[in-house]
């Protein structure tokens, strides 16, 4: 069951002032806490959920950020366009940095044996044909299925 691109290597190293940078380029005020959610979702190698994200920034030298601060700075990141967030079918809601490079709308996958969601920021999803006078705000696909690392994990002993 091979596929094309599966986790698409997206994580990498970014630095405070890169993130700042790029707030600032979309118009928006820096504050300390803006620009370090923004930084781990851009480091992040997949979409990650409120647990996750408080997680890593219990483990950076952030440290701790309360529940409230980081759910209004996630809400404000997708709000302005540069986060989005997928909704799985295990109904948990998880953020990721939008990219330059990825099509505004695109599919999500959804490891239904391990859990994780994967971006599929190649494939671009084309918009439905609405009845007239309906206007979209948002539209998601999630591809539920088994990811390429459970797919080569090897059948339980017994
Ligand atoms: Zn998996
Ligand atoms: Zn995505």
């Amino acid at each position: 069951m091979a596929h094309s691109s599966l986790p698409h290597p997206l994580a990498a190293t970014v630095s405070d002032t890169d993130a700042a940078q790029r707030l600032r380029a979309a118009g928006q005020r820096v504050t300390r806490l803006r620009v370090v959610v923004f930084k781990t979702l851009l480091e992040a190698e997949q979409p990650l959920s409120h647990p996750e994200l408080q997680q890593r920034l219990e483990a950076s030298e952030t440290g701790g950020v309360d529940r409230v601060s980081l759910y209004r700075n996630l809400e404000w990141l997708v709000q302005i366009g540069l986060a989005h967030r997928i909704t799985a079918d295990d109904r948990v809601w998880r953020f990721s940095a939008r990219r330059a490079e990825m099509a505004t709308q695109h599919p999500h996958f959804h490891c239904v044996s391990c859990g994780q969601v994967f971006c599929l920021p190649e494939s671009s999803v084309p918009a439905p044909r609405l009845p007239a006078d309906y206007s979209m705000i948002e539209m998601e696909l999630v591809v539920n299925g088994v990811c390429a690392h459970c797919g080569k994990a090897p059948p339980p002993k017994n």
